[in-house]
């Protein structure tokens, strides 16, 4: 690596979030992100190099697929991220945008093969993406379009081997102090005199080699796997209802007959619970297991309990930054039931969530087309007050990567709708509505793959 190159160290699954919780300053996260880019970036530009590096530590020898790059809106309709679907971590990268329509990223790894690379079909914001082949390294450009007025960074995935690059909407002023400090690279000039350089181009494979790609992603194009959650459980009975009744115990039942209808009306579905039981689970662990059986949705089932017994209704939630007071008083309730168990758990910041948002933009527009559904079939089928579809930090969908939602059935400490969630007919009700939004989802996602 060039010593001359301005780069900094950081542990790989803290990476992003540490440029935030440096700051005492909550809620200024993304400005002040953009300062510290404009910080290094400055600094690198001393350092003659005109862009900042991320090592990300650990050399490989393993050879590095770069398998697909694909883009999607913000959730926070901020701008566009574009993802690098990597089968292993690059050693370092580096990020610089020497033009308002051009982002250019240098990708070090010791054995990048991008055979068979898939590239993303463009709009007019995200124009084209290239590649060069360097001696150690791949040169990457990202063109734009000239309307578009965003600052990039690049960072790694938690969750996974991939790298994001986030594109922020910005004032046009903000743009060209962003852009100046950067000189554009040129990489025929990278090269040695040897013609190392090789262009990465779609190409047009033969339909032998697109049957042979088609039968290898398959797979993952279906909607094969659902994982239910059943909240609490063991010594965490959830919220404590009318007459006693437990949550863990409403909660467990619901989910059972749910995962009974996917079983039996979507046979080709798997079925995987996080607990199966009257047993403590902890959050990461209900992550872990969604993740291991690489689940197509998370279901995380709950009833709701307040000290005011005429509320009632149900409510549909999925992952971020809280919305509504309303919405942060629920998360709080159902975060807290944890923290005699795993204190650490319990701190999902603003700025987790803001990242996480970034990283999972595709995940959570998903979340909420689900939570719609399954919001629509409370509240026409099964007819239940909707009380709506709302974000917020809920820990238990922040550890699964996959598209999730958590259900708050309804209100135990109302007497009515607590009659109806422990009888056998009102867990019908709930689960079947719950299944034929599943259902209609796994129909609207395999029409969308094909
Ligand atoms: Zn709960």
């Amino acid at each position: 690596m060039d010593p001359k190159r301005l780069s900094y160290s950081l542990s790989e699954s803290h990476l992003s979030t540490s440029l935030f919780r440096i700051s005492p300053l909550r809620g200024f996260l993304l400005p002040l992100l953009l300062a510290v880019i404009f910080l290094f970036g400055n600094v690198s530009l001393q350092a003659d190099t005109s862009s900042f590096e991320r090592s990300i530590g650990g050399f490989s020898d393993d050879t590095l697929h770069l398998e697909r790059i694909s883009f999607v809106p913000r959730s926070d309709g901020m701008g566009y991220v574009i993802r690098f679907h990597q089968s292993a971590r690059l050693d370092s990268f580096s990020l610089i945008q020497p033009a308002s329509d051009l982002i250019q990223l240098e990708f070090f790894h010791s054995n990048i093969d991008t055979l068979g690379i898939q590239f993303p079909t463009y709009n007019e914001d995200v124009q084209e993406v290239r590649l060069y082949k360097l001696e150690n390294s791949y040169g990457v450009d990202i063109y734009l379009g000239q309307q578009l007025q965003v600052i990039s960074n690049a960072y790694p995935d938690m969750k996974s081997k991939d790298i994001l690059v986030a594109l922020t909407y910005s004032a046009t002023r903000e743009v060209e102090l962003f852009t100046q400090q950067f000189l554009a690279r040129n990489w025929y000039l990278s090269l040695n005199l040897d013609n190392s350089l090789e262009i990465i181009a779609p190409t047009s494979p033969s339909q032998a080699n697109l049957d042979q790609e088609y039968e290898q992603v398959k797979g993952k194009l279906r909607f094969d796997t659902v994982i239910i959650d059943p909240g609490h459980g063991g010594d965490d009975p959830g919220n404590i209802g009318y007459r006693n009744i437990e949550e863990k115990s409403v909660v467990l039942s619901i989910s059972k007959k749910l995962g009974s209808y996917i079983e039996e009306y979507l046979p080709d579905v798997k079925v995987i619970y996080t607990r199966e039981t009257d047993r403590y689970v902890d959050l990461e662990e209900r992550g872990s297991i969604a993740n291991r059986a690489e689940g197509d949705l998370f279901i995380s089932i709950h009833a709701d309990g307040w000290t005011s017994s005429s509320v009632y209704g149900s409510s549909v939630f999925f992952l971020g930054l809280h919305r509504s007071d309303a919405a942060f008083e629920v998360m709080k309730r159902e975060n807290s039931v944890f923290t005699a168990h795993s204190e650490e758990l319990f701190n999902l910041t603003e700025e987790d969530l803001l990242i996480y948002e970034l990283a999972h933009s595709g995940y959570i527009a998903t979340s909420e087309r689900i939570a719609y559904m399954i919001e629509d079939q409370f509240r026409t089928r099964a007819n239940r007050k909707s009380r709506g579809v709302k974000q917020a930090g809920f820990v238990v969908l922040y550890q699964a990567s996959m598209p999730a939602v958590l259900i708050e059935t309804g209100f135990l400490s109302n007497p009515a709708e607590q009659r109806f969630l422990t009888s056998d007919y009102g867990q019908s009700i709930i689960a079947s509505a719950i299944f034929r939004a599943i259902r209609d989802y796994k129909i609207e996602y395999e029409k969308n793959q094909n």
